[in-house]
């Protein structure tokens, strides 16, 4: 009788990095059409070559079992892939798992904010760039942000542990909104995180290097009106955190250009095509598709081709804004 492949209980790559961390586009597609992620005319992939919700919980099995701890749902928009709650809820009852998270437009959550709490999800990011409405159309060209406003509404009656904003800020376009984005967040007891834009696919809207906006210049801005105190803490993900010391809120900065953070890098990710990312900056990947579909439901097969992945986990990414994107695919393609 042949004994059972041993793995691991830990993914670690060449350089002695520890993964334990997995984003997951579960679609493609999108309801916006933000101006820093997206062409306006995108071309989405079709249906059969994205990987099925059973696929998908496969995938996050494999990973539960090699060691993963964290898996975030992303997209495109996670929540307008039909039936999303049934995969939350089968990656939310993995025992292994200590944390299932979310990121969302915040365009869905007015009706499925409760469902998603219920499916065991318990943080929450939510993508806001603006408060004012107009503005808010123009960057997500189609957006309509008293949705998104009910959806956090909805999302914080939900009882999450804890919901954070995410923005990202393009210079001329939404820097002078920095501070109220803060005081929105601290006056609901939300965190709120600031990404420095990232050359992914070609967007045809703006010129990434005229409208980068540094994270130092968004905390001189934000220093103008609260005390910020550094902090140690973490969440497992790039961010680097300080505290309000006016409301104890939780400030963020995602920063790829000004503070590289691969030495630390824990995480991979997986297309909605099935594609297995190693770095967001570089093209190493691995096509977990294929094993799916030539050996359909071999839970084996899959983590042997995630065990071996590891070798070819790149050391890290090299943006550079000032020349043609390297990287061809879109965020919404990559599982921003
Ligand atoms: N649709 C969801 C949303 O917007 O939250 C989830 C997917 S989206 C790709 C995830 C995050 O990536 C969002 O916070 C978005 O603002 C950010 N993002 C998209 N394109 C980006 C880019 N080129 N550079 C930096 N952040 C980007
Ligand atoms: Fe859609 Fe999110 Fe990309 Fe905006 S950032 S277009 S909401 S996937």
């Amino acid at each position: 009788m042949n004994s059972p492949t041993q793995f691991p209980t830990q993914l670690i790559d060449r350089f002695g990095r520890t993964v334990d961390y997995v984003r997951i586009s579960v679609t493609d597609r999108c309801d916006f059409r933000c101006v820093y992620c997206m062409d306006e005319k995108m071309e989405f992939l079709p249906r059969a070559r994205i990987l099925t919700l059973e696929e998908l919980a496969l995938v996050g099995r494999a990973f539960a079992e090699l060691g993963v701890r964290k898996i975030r749902l992303t997209g495109g928009e996670p929540l307008v892939r039909n039936n999303v709650i049934k995969l939350i809820r089968d990656l939310g009852a993995l025992p292994q798992l200590a944390e299932l998270v979310l990121t969302t437009n915040g365009s869905q959550l007015e009706t499925m904010a409760h469902d998603i709490r219920a499916a065991g999800v318990r943080r929450i990011n939510i993508s806001l760039d603006s408060l004012d409405a107009e503005r808010f159309r123009r960057l997500t060209r189609v957006g309509d942000l008293s949705q998104v406003l009910r959806g956090i509404d909805s999302a914080r009656a939900a009882g999450f542990d804890n919901i954070k904003l995410n923005a990202v800020i393009l210079k001329h376009r939404n820097d002078d909104e920095v501070i109220p984005l803060v005081e929105f967040a601290a006056a609901r007891g939300m965190d709120i995180s600031f990404i420095e834009e990232m050359p992914l696919g070609t967007i045809g809207d703006h010129d990434r290097a005229e409208a980068y906006y540094s994270s130092d210049q968004i905390r001189a801005d934000l220093e103008q009106r609260f005390m910020l105190l550094p902090t140690t803490e973490t969440t497992g993900g790039p961010s680097k955190y300080y505290r309000l010391a006016e409301t104890g809120t939780r400030v963020g900065f995602i920063s790829p250009h000004s503070h590289n953070f691969c030495d630390t890098c824990n995480r991979v990710r997986l297309t909605a095509e099935g594609r297995l990312l190693l770095c967001l900056g570089q093209e190493h990947s691995v096509d977990l598709k294929h094993v799916l579909r030539t050996q359909p439901g071999c839970l084996d097969a899959l983590k042997q081709a995630i065990v071996d992945s590891m070798a070819i986990k790149p050391k890290g990414h090299d943006f550079n804004l000032r020349e043609q994107p390297l990287i061809f695919r879109h965020m919404s393609h990559t599982g921003g």
